[in-house]
């Protein structure tokens, strides 16, 4: 598998396969990950993500059309992309791709 290059992107796409393939891993009181495979690399990742009650994510709706997210709090957490891999390009002290995408946490 070729790598990509760093790149910082942001696109929808990569949310709505985020919701689709991230687990939610509630780790204790107050803290929990999603863990999942990036979207734009493939790399396993976990993105720590400050823990309420949770109840389910979506990618961040950009119309009516979506699937409407239970009541409660939600709150956009942007995820990026945090991967141990070497990505060409990358500059000192940066992780991951690049990758970023906006999800709905809904905590109640
Ligand atoms: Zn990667
Ligand atoms: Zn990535």
């Amino acid at each position: 598998m070729s790598l990509v290059p760093y790149k910082e992107i942001h696109q929808n796409e990569y949310a709505e396969e985020a919701a689709q393939r991230f687990t939610f891993i509630r780790l204790g009181s107050g803290t929990a990950e999603l863990h999942g495979p990036c979207p734009r690399c493939g790399h396993a990742i976990r993105v720590p993500v400050v823990d309420g009650v949770y109840k389910t994510f979506w990618p961040r709706r950009r119309n009516s059309a979506g699937p409407t997210p239970p009541s409660g709090n939600v709150r956009t957490e942007d995820v990026i992309c945090t991967c141990q891999e070497e990505h060409p390009g990358r500059q000192e002290g940066q992780f991951g791709c690049g990758a970023f995408w906006s999800l709905e946490i809904t905590t109640s």
